[in-house]
């Protein structure tokens, strides 16, 4: 039996939802499952003004509108990341400042974005990869001496934490000034596609909801703060079905119990491999004291690309479907020619390097066991 890297997790709710959503007869969006959602997340984590959007890509993209990118300005984003990253901002005529990867993390080396700044930096994108904190002080505190936007891409990082030097605790998602969520098939929390904007700058909120519903204020109409609706801003179609939003829901219900069971896999992993990740030079996955893990991925690093071939193969023959991930961006058919030229080695190591172990909440602890057998073979 193949080992599979990723299989959805279905809570037993999501069929019953989504029929009462149907037969409910409110299937567009903004409708009761998604303000049960977007409340839920304001409540549990203390985001800002919640917006679910069809997509992790579409909420980045409503983040690119909102800050108002124009082209020529700049957008600083690790090169170890997914396309949508940086394509959302490209899509406004923005300029992608690649920057490097940190040695023993693939999230960006807080440490070098400040030597990228130029007059046209208009955001910052740090990506909290496997759901691990980026140093979130160090962004800030660039941002606010050089007056920058910071854009979370949260995709992976639900129910994931950072602990800033003032002690207080922070669900990632609520430090920038926006942060994107994905409920993609392959996160903790699914809906198939999907995704969601949080709004943390009240500065934002009101133009958010516009550009939401295709640049109409249609929400405030509903609301019945107008009597008539119209165009009044740049937008898209950017929310999601109730249909998706109520199958979320039988997500979001859950969210503990499916964390607990992530975190049980995940750890069973470390446990197993600790001695033999130390005796064959392979990185493992580096969680800072003041940041948590969401068992989003496990993931660990080779010593060198050959040895990740080996790994893969051998993996692969034993029925083991591990994967590796990101190639980087600034060395993309579309973008190496765009990019100024700075070598970006730890992003391309990670390129190289990197390795996904299947993780999901039904992986059972035998299969655990089966990889590990294989891995120290
Ligand atoms: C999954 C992912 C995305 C894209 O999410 P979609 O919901 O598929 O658009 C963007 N950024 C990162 C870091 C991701 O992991």
């Amino acid at each position: 039996m193949q080992i599979p890297f990723n299989k959805p997790h279905l809570t037993g709710k999501e069929a019953h939802y989504m029929y009462d959503a149907v037969y409910t007869g409110k299937l567009s969006g903004n409708g009761k499952y998604t303000q049960q959602c977007q409340n839920f997340f304001k409540e549990k984590y203390g985001f800002g003004k919640c917006l679910l959007t069809t997509s992790c890509t579409d909420a980045l993209e409503m983040a690119a509108i909102l800050i108002d990118i124009q082209p020529g300005d700049e957008v600083i984003i690790p090169s170890y990341t997914f396309v949508s990253t940086a394509n959302a901002f490209v899509l406004r005529g923005a300029k992608i400042i690649f920057a490097d990867s940190r040695k023993d993390h693939p999230g960006i080396d807080e440490d070098i974005i400040e030597n990228l700044i130029t007059k046209k930096t208009k955001a910052i994108v740090p990506v909290h990869y496997a759901g691990v904190a980026c140093d979130m002080d160090k962004i800030i505190d660039i941002a606010n001496r050089y007056n920058i936007w910071v854009i979370e891409d949260a995709a992976q990082a639900i129910d994931s934490y950072y602990t800033g030097k003032d002690g207080i605790k922070r669900a990632l998602g609520s430090i920038g000034h926006l942060a994107a969520f994905s409920f993609h098939e392959t996160k903790n929390i699914i809906s198939g596609e999907g995704g969601m904007l949080a709004i943390n700058d009240p500065k934002f909120e009101k133009r958010a909801e516009i550009i939401w519903e295709k640049g109409t204020n249609r929400s405030a109409f509903f609301r019945g703060e107008i009597d008539k609706y119209g165009w009044v801003d740049v937008g898209s179609s950017f929310l999601p079905s109730e249909v998706i939003a109520a199958f979320l829901w039988a997500q979001l219900e859950n969210i503990d119990s499916i964390q607990v069971k992530r975190k049980e896999n995940w750890y069973a992993y470390w446990n197993a491999i600790v001695e033999w990740a130390n005796i064959n030079d392979v990185q493992l996955p580096f969680i800072p004291s003041n940041a948590t893990n969401n068992a989003h991925m496990f993931y660990f690093v080779c010593k060198n690309v050959e040895q990740r071939s080996t790994v893969l193969a051998k993996l692969k023959e034993a029925g083991v479907l591990a994967v590796f991930h990101y190639l980087s961006l600034h060395k993309s058919q579309f973008y190496s020619g765009k990019h100024d030229g700075r070598a970006l080695p730890n992003s391309d190591y990670y390129s190289e390097c990197l390795i996904r172990l299947p993780l999901f909440y039904d992986l059972s602890l035998e299969d655990i066991n089966r990889v590990i057998e294989v891995l120290k073979r």
